[in-house]
């Protein structure tokens, strides 16, 4: 199987034809392409852009808000995963900004790591109201569905709801490529959504739009190979998806965690952070589900709540950093006013978030220049001292290589 270098190697040979914008969706890939260095090991020309791939990122301002509001009551404990916590929203200056504050300021906020930690408290906290902030793409919302699903047969306990936050990936994508300007040339799709959902699920990029598209894990040879393939799908105008994430993302997804998400959700028009409402981007819980809801128990009022909450704090770019219309380090707060310390927005907290990821690997400047423009090496400066103490993954056996289209998704053949 290729390592990472025999990938990196035919790549480098691709005669590509110019700047090519490679964008992808999951703040897990963001993440393992900075980490590894590979916008500096790729040809020049080759522009890896983050995409919409952060769901606390894209988190709206009316559910934090909401969130916190229950945090302060009397008798209730907020929980929600870590990241979730230090979100700022832009409520009024007298009130916590962030459930991290509302716990300083009194509230029980506690953080969990899966939706069977949040029953726990639940069950140890019989006489407070435990609600579950669960904000999160398919892969997050799946096991949601399902600690409801068991729940209608086990119980839940009655002092237990959710307030849920789940987002569809796909019609963030859809959205762009609906647009004048989508702003990438060929996608690399969520591995890990690919895996609940099925890689099918992005045959719409090619099929409608004629992109290149390739499913990846996050293991940086199955990244190159993904990279290969579009890159190559470029080259000979031949855009197919490929899935070079086989061996875990197979084909139909998982049947299991789709049907679990088809009984106990509804999809719906959604709000994304400083985006909009995207159609159909959102999960909420069916009607008979009701009880379970919070925003239904506690008499939750979104639009009341999006007056208070406000919009993005001021300077912040968080919105065209999701949308991958600027780079992080462009946001004139990055490094500046904004960093993990301190942070102005979303994509400066949680670990998918471009801008925290780009600060984790090094970068720390402030850069104008144009997604694009063939400037990434530019604008992605590291300090010298940064990049010669930065670990770099190793070669390991690809998972996937690149392959043929298959018949059902061949297209401008
Ligand atoms: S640097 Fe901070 S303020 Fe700017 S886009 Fe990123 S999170 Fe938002």
């Amino acid at each position: 199987m290729p390592t990472a270098r025999t990938w990196l190697e035919r790549i480098r040979k691709l005669p590509l034809p110019g700047t090519v914008r490679v964008m992808n969706v999951c703040g897990g890939h963001e993440r393992s392409i900075t980490m590894a260095g590979l916008r500096g090991a790729l040809p020049p020309r080759i522009e890896l852009i983050p995409g919409p791939g952060c769901p606390v990122c894209v988190c709206p301002e009316e559910d934090i808000y909401a969130a916190i509001r229950l945090a302060r009551r009397e008798g209730f404990i907020v929980v929600a995963f870590g990241d979730m916590l230090r979100v700022p929203c832009n409520a009024p200056r007298a009130e916590p900004r962030s459930l991290e504050q509302a716990k300083a300021a009194g509230g029980d906020v506690r953080p969990v790591s899966s939706p069977q930690e949040a029953l726990v408290i639940a069950h140890a906290n019989p006489e407070k109201q435990v609600v579950f902030f669960a904000a999160g793409f398919e892969t997050t919302t799946a096991p949601v569905a399902g600690l409801v699903a068991r729940g209608s047969i086990d119980g839940l306990p009655s002092n237990f709801s959710i307030l849920l936050s789940g987002r569809l990936t796909w019609p963030a994508v859809a959205m762009l490529l609906d647009s004048d300007t989508p702003g990438f040339d060929a996608l690399v799709a969520p591995g890990h959504v690919s895996t609940v959902m099925g890689p099918e699920q992005w045959a719409f990029v090619v099929e409608k739009h004629g992109i290149p598209a390739a499913v990846a894990g996050f293991r940086t040879e199955s990244l190159l190979a993904a990279f290969y393939s579009v890159l190559r799908q470029v080259i000979e105008q031949r855009p197919f998806l490929d899935n070079c994430y086989s061996a875990v993302a197979k084909p139909g997804g998982n049947p299991t965690a789709q049907a679990v998400l088809n009984q106990v959700m509804d999809v719906t028009d959604a709000n994304w952070r400083g985006i909009g409402v995207i159609p159909g981007s959102g999960f909420t819980l069916k009607a008979e589900w009701g009880g379970l809801d919070a925003r239904v128990r506690f008499d939750i009022r979104p639009d009341e709540d999006r007056k208070r909450a406000g919009e993005m704090p001021p300077g912040c770019d968080c919105a065209r950093v999701v949308l991958g219309k600027i780079y992080p380090n462009q946001c004139a707060l990055f490094g500046r006013a904004c960093t993990p310390r301190n942070p102005i927005g979303p994509c400066m907290v949680s670990d998918e978030g471009a801008c925290r990821i780009w600060w984790a690997s090094g970068v720390r400047e402030p850069v104008v220049a144009d997604v694009g423009a063939g400037h990434t090496r530019d604008v992605f400066e590291i300090s010298e001292e940064t990049e010669k103490s930065r670990p770099r993954a190793a070669p390991t056996a690809s998972e996937s290589p690149a392959r043929p289209p298959p018949a059902s998704i061949k297209k401008n053949q």
